[in-house]
């Protein structure tokens, strides 16, 4: 039996002309910038995005933290919403490293903060206080529903920032949900970020990395944050062809995942003891809850890993459900199977 993964769209696998293009690579030492592939990635990155420079790390973790170290210095105050998953998720790695102040304020279900809630948290000037450097975005929001943050709102988030002489970071793990949810480019998304990552390896189904990008100046200093954490990668252009591929290939088919996304949750909706928000469904990523006290969320978990179906429980009665290159709707249709069985109903 298929075992059917909505843990994350982090577990896809590489495709096969990624797998090729691993064994045709052309390499060379990147610390030197003497590997093409990665030399190509980076320029294609750039291109894309409208910024001037790109520059890959191995992980969404990584590329948050070079940009976080390059724009802010220690004691220096970063602005991000109490769901992000940079402050929730990344070990603290801006205060562990970096010396850098975590300020969070609130985010709504849609992901975004309240802009007069970020004018509010922006420190004046007082002996007492961290400097705010930077305010943090992040689209689509993985905690908040995979909400997709529209080009509107990020302008008007970056407009508020530069105007008190703020930078702002996006981390555009998923951007290219957001993309393919709103029907935008992605250059209208990330127009006035000064820098943004964005993650191969989730739903653009690349093996491994992350790319940054930003003006050259900044992704200058990046690279050298990146070697400070030890990701001075050699020949790693054997990462950088599949993200090739991942962003020439990849990207316009994560409008299936949505659609999945979307079959299963109003297939959820209709079993007994289980509630979903269908309003709360955008792109790739599905919470619902249990209502029965008949089990635990872990319980849960662990009868439908029985039945081949793999979730995350994020909370006592919450869970999380991603679809991705992999999952097909007939996946879904099983999954769905598999959960109403579970629930105590029939096929
Ligand atoms: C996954 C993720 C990251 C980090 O990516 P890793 O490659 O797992 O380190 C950052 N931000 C968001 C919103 C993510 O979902």
């Amino acid at each position: 039996m298929k075992m059917i993964d909505l843990r994350s769209d982090t577990v896809t696998l590489p495709t096969e002309e990624m797998r090729d293009s691993i064994r045709n690579a052309e390499l060379g030492d990147d610390v030197f910038g003497d590997d093409p592939t990665i030399n190509k990635l980076q320029e294609f990155s750039a291109e894309l995005m409208g910024k001037e420079a790109g520059l890959l790390v191995s992980s969404g973790t990584m590329g948050n933290l070079v940009c976080v170290l390059t724009h802010c210095r220690r004691g220096e105050e970063v602005i991000l919403g109490d769901k992000s998953h940079m402050f929730l998720n990344e070990c603290g790695s801006m205060s562990a490293v970096g010396g850098v102040h975590p300020h969070t304020i609130a985010n709504g279900s849609d992901g975004k903060m309240r802009i007069e809630d970020i004018e509010s948290a922006i420190r004046g000037i007082n002996d007492h206080w961290p400097r705010t450097r930077l305010i943090c975005l992040e689209n689509t929001h993985n905690r908040c529903y995979g909400a997709p943050l529209d080009s509107d709102y990020i302008a008007s988030v970056c407009e508020l920032a530069h105007s008190r002489g703020l930078k702002v970071h996006l981390d555009g793990a998923r951007v290219f949900n957001a993309v393919v949810a709103l029907g935008v480019e992605v250059m209208d998304l990330v127009r006035h970020v000064d820098s943004l990552s964005f993650c191969l390896s989730k739903g653009l189904s690349a093996p491994v990395g992350s790319v940054v990008c930003g003006a050259r100046g900044f992704v200058a200093e990046a690279r050298r944050n990146r070697k400070l954490l030890g990701g001075g990668m050699r020949q790693a252009g054997i990462i950088a062809a599949p993200g090739i591929v991942a962003l020439s290939k990849m990207i316009s088919r994560l409008a299936e995942d949505h659609k999945n996304a979307r079959r299963l949750a109003e297939g959820i909706a209709q079993i007994p003891g289980l509630s979903i928000e269908l309003d709360k469904v955008w792109t790739n990523i599905v919470y619902f809850d249990i209502k029965t006290d008949k089990m635990t969320a872990d319980e849960l978990v662990t009868k439908l890993t029985e039945k081949g179906v793999m979730t995350l429980a994020t909370g006592t009665t919450r869970f999380r459900m991603v679809t991705h290159y992999g999952i097909g709707a007939d996946d879904i249709d099983r999954t769905l199977a598999a959960l109403t069985l579970v629930m105590g109903g029939k096929e």
